[in-house]
């Protein structure tokens, strides 16, 4: 489970987030890549932006699908 106080830098204020057991596979980015931005390194994700109620399913699936539960959603 992501924890929301180690949120990796970059990430948007809102329930959505990304946190630093990120390990940048980029899959997230793949998923969703309005919503899920990677670092210039590409070593971790970040929220970009707090998906719209229309992406929530995608953002959804993202967290289902991250292999290591970095990604969060506190709504
Ligand atoms: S799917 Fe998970 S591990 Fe992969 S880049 Fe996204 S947050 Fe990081």
């Amino acid at each position: 489970m992501a924890d929301s106080a180690s949120k990796t830098p970059g990430n948007v204020p809102g329930a959505w987030y990304v946190d630093t057991n990120c390990i940048g596979c980029s899959l997230c980015n793949g998923t969703a890549p309005d919503i899920f931005a990677m670092t210039d390194d590409g070593s971790a994700a970040y929220v970009a932006r707090q998906p719209a109620v229309s992406e929530v399913e995608l953002a959804a699936q993202a967290l289902s699908d991250c292999p290591v539960g970095a990604i969060g959603n506190d709504a």
